[in-house]
């Protein structure tokens, strides 16, 4: 008899964005007439570079011609793109990781998923609240928590991400083996600052434990003396592993192409407390399991650290900023407390009331979807995230339907 993996039914079905499409949908069949503005999703909505495009035309035409066409690539990534990542995301900025270090893919999704099935079943994991879900349900998968109840799985250690501390969590009381960060976060916005990173790093290195660094939106952040990477930090190399995408960086959430940084230095241990390379086991899995991103894509995402490419990409992330800094202020004007939006493309507002209530009174009201908190995690309730990813048109008015249902 074939059996399922009886941890999948501990997984709680994911109603956020269900349950906002069936309310949007609700609301549009009583109000035919009025024309709804989504500023719930993390998904960009400006083209691709043309930087990049030129790149995937060129790429597609040497696929067209024997003498030019590529079969399977390296697993880990085409070293023209590693080399790029090396010099202009991390040596420019002073820290030393080596093209080696970096794993091509198709997404921080499926690396932040994948990289825990490196690790023991057994360890401790501390996961931040609120929170990306990935993290926690690729762990809830692999049989690392117990049941969930009152909102929470047994068995994790939830870092609560609140206003009293900044919505950047404090230290675990109890020793923790494998620690997820975010930042700039999704859902909060919130950034890290390089002193409290290094008291993560500190922590990881005093306890063997290590951190997942997730900073899929590196690109937003504005305040230089703010890390873009961890490894910015001292000593983060031998315990923290980040993730990096093109995804929000260069508009590639449908084309697909991130990488996840492990230095050579990066350990964890046996059973018996022998040292081993993470970068190792990494290799192995990728290999065993990836063929690699195909190549018009790697010639894409190499062209955005191109001369050009770079406006182009900066042009956008200040065009996303702009929305983000309207949406900000117009909240602040009608006295909502606000996190985010400066150094991220998301607003996370204290709606001084219960998150889906105060969804539904900006649906019926001004015809505008936000996301309501509480679907990230028990520390979201009360709390909703606006969007920047949308036309700077659909933006004002939304904001101005806001205000006007508001004040
Ligand atoms: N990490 C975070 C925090 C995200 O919010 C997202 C997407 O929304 C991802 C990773 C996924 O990125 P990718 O498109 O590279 O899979």
């Amino acid at each position: 008899m074939i059996r399922i993996n009886e941890h999948y039914r501990k997984l709680q079905a994911s109603y956020l964005f269900s349950d906002i499409a069936k309310r949007v949908a609700a609301f549009q069949s009583d109000n035919p007439d009025t024309e709804v503005i989504k500023l719930g999703i993390g998904d960009v909505t400006r083209a691709l570079p043309p930087a990049c495009i030129d790149a995937f035309h060129k790429a597609v035409a040497e696929m067209a011609d024997d003498a030019t066409f590529r079969g399977y690539g390296p697993e880990q990534g085409y070293p023209f793109l590693r080399e790029a990542i090396a010099e202009h995301d991390f040596r420019k900025r002073g820290a030393d990781i080596a093209p080696e270090d970096i794993f091509i893919s198709d997404g921080a999704k499926c690396d932040t998923g994948n990289i825990q099935e490196i690790f023991a079943t057994d360890i401790r994991i501390a996961i931040p609240d609120p929170v990306y879900p990935v993290y926690l349900d690729t762990n809830v998968m692999a049989g690392r928590t117990g049941e969930f109840t009152d909102g929470r799985y047994a068995g994790l250690i939830y870092l609560d991400s609140t206003r009293e501390n900044g919505f950047v969590p404090d230290l675990p009381s109890d020793p923790v083996d494998l620690i997820y960060l975010c930042f700039p976060n999704n859902p909060t916005g919130a950034t890290i600052s390089r002193s409290e990173l290094q008291q993560w790093v500190d922590y990881a290195r005093d306890h063997r434990s290590l951190i997942l660094f997730d900073a899929a939106y590196e690109i937003f952040i504005q305040d230089n003396t703010l890390p873009r990477s961890i490894y910015e930090v001292n000593g983060a190399k031998e315990v923290a592993i980040e993730f990096r995408s093109f995804s929000k960086t260069a508009g590639f959430t449908g084309t697909r192409c991130a990488y996840t940084v492990v230095p050579l230095e990066c350990t964890a241990y046996t059973a018996g407390g022998d040292p081993v390379s993470v970068r190792d086991l990494w290799h192995r899995r990728h290999a065993t399991k990836f063929n690699g991103v195909s190549y018009p894509v790697q010639r894409a995402a190499a062209a955005v650290y191109s001369a050009a490419g770079q406006a182009q990409v900066m042009e956008r992330v200040t065009y996303y900023l702009a929305n983000a800094e309207h949406i900000r202020s117009e909240m602040e004007a009608l006295e909502y407390a606000c996190v985010g939006g400066e150094n991220s493309p998301y607003i996370w507002i204290d709606s001084r009331t219960d998150s889906w209530s105060f969804f539904d009174m900006l649906l019926n009201a001004a015809g505008v979807v936000c996301t309501p908190g509480a679907g990230f995690g028990r520390c979201g309730q009360g709390y909703i995230r606006i969007s920047a990813f949308n036309n700077a048109e659909n933006v004002r008015e939304a904001m101005a339907r806001i205000r006007n249902a508001l004040s």
